[in-house]
């Protein structure tokens, strides 16, 4: 579903470069990926918008930390709001009735009632030792009032029978008295869903929901549906005052972008998904998670923290001073910042946590980290009066220099050479960074 969405926003890291500053007009670029990339995925479109709008909101003006490119900037902050988008952490599961309160399901045929019905028991439990019955009023597919009851005795929770010849709404109430004197403390009642929304079902469920005042009136939805979840969320939003959704089949192919829209058509909270046709694939909803893998990448927002932490700040300082006061940009600086990229757990640490990235070949990356130590190596082979002065190293030092560091004297001319141009580079941008810099080596 959302293949592309990591795939373009992997070209948004590689294409938004070289600005100290997230703006309309360079940012512009990157949410049009964004826009089209969620479109595509049958996210709605008012959804689409009300998203874009807010990232955008968030962006501009924003300063781009030294270590991260604009393009991972704005990935941070996608990621963030669509955290936001669906919502904080749920609210557990109620209790908050006289007992025996009631659990109502709601959603289409096949979007997993019944076997989310038998999950809920383990989550109830979890929350404490509670007596739990369950009940099935689909009255129109016999093998589902069956289906329950199997699942009832998997989830070890008592089953009250039904049988498709009486009412929903006499099964309903005849369930709710036993459960009033056998004392149970949860009633989960199971719906009868059709292929797609009807009237007659929504006046059935409604009438359920009247009788039984349910604390829990929970909307089932298959994450795999696609566009066609709004629909029947709004369906179904509008005709009950839901308290929460649980989304199922994550452990499919979907990506959750199901999550996006009915969370924001609904604005009830995702308090569960399903992952997976047993009873014990349920897991309460976390929406960083899933805004991770929505995108379809590593996690940028650790990246960025790391970044944040990795960066020795007095360092920092004193080399943007340096910067300011006109006074170079030196090789023990240059070493410093090498350092602390490797505190960050080095390229492949980094590369690891940015979408996109997946496709660089791991060839590519070794030579990378071993050209960074070998600069190292070379920086550490000279004098401290070379370091901050390196034109005073010509041939006799450059031949020591590479002697001390085991390479060849072109590796020590080719390090001097890049640091030169880097030099200039850290000259034209008033903020510095190892992004940066790398960048400036390639060229
Ligand atoms: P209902 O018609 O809404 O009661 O849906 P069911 O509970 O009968 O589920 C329909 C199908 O989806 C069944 O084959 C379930 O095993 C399957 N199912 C339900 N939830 C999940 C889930 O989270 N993951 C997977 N893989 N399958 C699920």
């Amino acid at each position: 579903m959302f293949d592309n969405l990591s795939q373009r926003l992997g070209a948004v890291v590689k294409n938004l470069r070289g600005q100290g500053r997230l703006t309309e007009s360079n940012i512009q670029d990157a949410l049009r990926e964004v826009r089209v990339a969620l479109l595509e995925a049958d996210v709605a479109l008012p959804v689409v918008r009300d998203f874009i709008a807010r990232v955008k909101e968030r962006a501009l003006g924003q300063d781009v930390l030294s270590s991260l490119t604009p393009g991972q900037m704005l990935i941070g902050i996608v990621q963030k709001e669509l955290a936001a988008l669906m919502g904080e952490q749920a609210a557990p599961l109620s209790f908050a009735a006289q007992p025996p309160v009631v659990y109502l399901m709601a959603g289409l045929q096949g979007a997993g009632k019944t076997t989310s019905s038998g999950k809920l028991v383990r989550m109830i439990r979890a929350q404490g030792k509670k007596k739990v019955l369950l009940v099935s009023c689909d009255v129109y597919r016999p093998a589902a009032i069956e289906q329950l009851k199997t699942v009832a005795a998997q989830a070890e929770a008592d089953f009250f029978p039904s049988s498709p010849d009486q009412k929903p709404l006499d099964i309903a109430l005849a369930a709710l008295d036993y459960a009033r004197r056998h004392f149970f403390d949860v009633l989960i009642v199971d719906t009868a869903g059709r292929l797609h929304v009807d009237e007659a079902m929504m006046q059935e469920i409604r009438e359920l929901h009247a009788a039984l005042k349910p604390v829990e009136t929970l909307f089932v939805v298959d994450a795999m549906q696609g566009q066609d979840a709004v629909n029947t969320a709004k369906a179904f939003g509008d005709a009950l005052p839901l308290t929460g959704i649980i989304l199922t089949k994550l452990d499919g192919d979907a990506r959750g972008g199901a999550a996006l829209s009915v969370r924001q058509i609904t604005g009830k909270p995702i308090k569960f998904v399903g992952v997976g046709e047993k009873l014990s694939g349920i897991e309460v909803f976390h929406p960083e998670r899933m805004a991770s893998r929505i995108l379809g990448m590593g996690d940028v927002l650790s990246l960025i923290e790391e970044a944040q932490k990795g960066v020795d700040q007095a360092e920092a300082i004193k080399v943007a001073k340096k910067l300011k006061t006109g006074k170079g940009f030196d090789l023990d600086d240059f070493k410093s910042q090498i350092q602390q990229m490797q505190k960050m757990g080095g390229l492949g640490g980094l590369i690891d946590k940015l979408p996109g990235m997946g496709q660089l070949k791991a060839g590519d990356l070794a030579q990378g980290e071993k050209q960074m130590r070998r600069i190292e190596g070379i920086i550490n082979s000279m004098t401290p009066k070379e370091r901050q002065q390196p034109e005073i190293i010509k041939a006799s030092r450059k031949r020591r220099i590479a002697a001390g560091a085991g390479v060849q004297v072109q590796d020590v001319n080719r390090l001097l050479t890049q640091f030169e141009q880097m030099q200039k580079m850290m000259k034209t941008f008033s903020k510095g960074g190892m992004a940066k810099m790398m960048r400036g080596m390639k060229g």
